[in-house]
């Protein structure tokens, strides 16, 4: 199985950039914002406590996270592995997605972080916020945000760099040129 983690700061180009890795290589693709911005939209009691900490640009606690990814595992068929997009956020998130893949006898084949200028991505997030009609698509939660990424997630980057696992891609230019590199970087990982 192909288990690919995409990562990188608020704006990077994760969600645009997991669809074409789903296409090309038939992954299940699981955007943990996306899960959560539908249990908002639900009204559920997790999308009620997820959506103040979301539109401050906060993170949503661990084991809330946790408990739902696990959940959803459990539904996939028929694809040849899984992309987790916005996950894990923390080193604590990081094990139990290790945890979660070394319980159905798989792991963690990559970690592709998509690497974009900090004034870069704070530009896109605003031109977002025009369309996207996201709460924390604005300057201040972006700050907010950025905060949160390079505390609390930036160490997932060590963390999985310590097993050999990180793929860097140069994140800025013609979204799809983005997408052929990091289809060529994983392929070529995989080899190895
Ligand atoms: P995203 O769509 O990935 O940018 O996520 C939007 C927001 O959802 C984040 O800013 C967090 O507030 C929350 N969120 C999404 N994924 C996670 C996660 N793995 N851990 C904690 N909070 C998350």
């Amino acid at each position: 199985m192909l288990n690919i983690v995409i990562f990188g700061a608020p704006g990077s180009g994760k969600g645009t950039q997991s669809a074409y890795l789903r296409e090309h290589f038939n992954l299940e693709h699981i955007s943990t914002g996306d899960m959560l911005r539908s249990e908002i939209k639900k009204g559920s009691a997790t999308g009620k406590l997820a959506h103040e900490l979301i539109s401050e640009g906060h993170l949503v606690p661990d084991d809330l996270i946790i408990r739902m990814l696990d959940e959803r595992l459990d539904g996939i068929v028929g694809k040849e592995g899984v992309i987790f997009d916005g996950f894990p956020r923390t080193v604590v998130q990081a094990r139990a997605l290790e945890d979660m893949l070394a319980r159905r006898g798989q792991s963690v084949t990559a970690l592709v972080d998509l690497e974009v200028e900090e004034e870069e991505l704070v530009q896109r997030i605003i031109e977002r916020g025009k369309v996207s009609g996201r709460t924390d698509d604005n300057e201040q939660a972006v700050q907010e945000r950025l905060k949160a990424y390079h505390t609390a997630t930036e160490p997932v980057l060590d963390y999985f760099g310590r097993g050999g696992k990180v793929i860097r891609i140069e994140g800025t230019g013609a979204i799809e040129a983005i997408a052929k590199r990091i289809i060529e970087a994983i392929e070529a990982f995989v080899q190895k």
